[in-house]
């Protein structure tokens, strides 16, 4: 089986060390075993959507020299490659109807008013927040078509599994476990039709074949749902690496106190892209040796997902 990794940015805003530390894994591993380099580009969230962030991603990974074998800018054979235009092309619909079909999934019928009547609820009795299934998880057919036919907006639920324990893999962390009861129902479809993104990344990374989920540790809370929604499809999981976060020296959450964090102030002050795609691999991958200054093929021939430490990485600024 060839490897197909994917870089998945959401175009949000700018693009950050830490992504472009992503984006070098990703890129690294797929080099390194003769694979194939996806960019993705996860816009479903409109209201989150800046239409110059793409372009700076496209930039800013040019300048960085990572270089993509499939993407919105260069095609390829699983395209459209912006999940928007996937959502147009009407790809996500066959497999929400199969999973509403199983009863995986759900229309939920909820007001605003509703939802917030529930978290305020849940905050008062100190309960975990977050959907588990209120009024329309177990609903009858009737009163669904009943709610369908009185026009009112809905979203499609996720209906994670109760009364029993989610298991999934990460290649850094090994085994890991969730109980179904304290996951809450994600939304797959929001109320205007688009897919949420842990319905469009969980989808695409099926069709497009995805083998090595490379991402960041903050989606480590979506894992149990984005098994859950490959369990229910009867699908076979990629493999998935959650790579841990990076922090300042001081141990803090990156910051600009720690040095620049938008990738191309990085070019404007004279780095050079391969100088900071080195010092980017070697946050929280150490090839072992001690080794720090690597030429691109020493970076490509010794990349390995066991090199990567489950600890944070440090962002030394001295050290580029
Ligand atoms: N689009 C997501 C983000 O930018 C990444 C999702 C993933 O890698 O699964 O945070």
């Amino acid at each position: 089986m060839s490897v197909r990794v994917r870089f998945a940015p959401s175009p949000t805003g700018l693009l950050h060390v830490g992504a472009l530390r992503m984006a070098v894994f990703n890129s690294l591993f797929a080099r390194r075993h003769g694979g194939v380099n996806i960019l993705r580009i996860e816009d479903t969230d409109r209201a989150r959507y800046n239409p110059d962030s793409e372009a700076e991603f496209v930039t800013t990974l040019k300048w960085a020299g990572i270089e993509f074998d499939e993407g919105p800018h260069v095609g390829g054979p699983h395209g459209p490659y912006r999940q928007s235009e996937r959502k147009e092309a009407g790809l996500y619909t066959p497999h929400i109807e199969k999973l509403l079909e199983s009863g995986h999934a759900y229309k939920a019928f909820d007001t605003p008013e509703e939802l917030e009547q529930m978290r305020e609820f849940q905050r008062i009795n100190k309960m975990p927040t977050g959907y588990r299934g209120g009024d329309w998880r177990d609903a009858s057919p009737e009163k669904v078509a009943q709610a369908e036919a009185e026009g009112k907006p809905y979203v499609i639920r996720l209906k994670i599994p109760h009364g029993t324990t989610i298991v999934g893999h990460d290649a850094i962390r090994g085994r890991l476990e969730w109980e179904g009861d304290t996951v809450d129902d994600p939304v797959l479809i929001k109320a205007d039709g688009m897919p949420t993104y842990h319905a469009a990344a969980m989808l695409d990374d099926h069709m497009m074949g995805i083998t090595h989920v490379v991402r960041g540790e903050e989606c480590i809370s979506s894992f149990p749902k984005h098994i859950a929604l490959f369990n229910a499809l009867g699908w076979e999981m990629p493999v998935f690496v959650h790579c841990p976060v990076i922090v300042g020296t001081d141990g803090k959450k990156l910051s600009k106190r720690h040095g620049a964090t938008r990738v191309l102030d990085y070019a404007a002050q004279g780095y050079l892209p391969h100088s900071l795609q080195n010092f980017v691999a070697l946050i929280g991958w150490a090839p072992g040796e001690d080794r720090e200054i690597m030429t691109d093929e020493e970076l490509v021939s010794t990349f390995a997902i066991e090199g990567i430490q489950p600890s944070p990485g440090k962002f030394d600024i001295d050290k580029l």
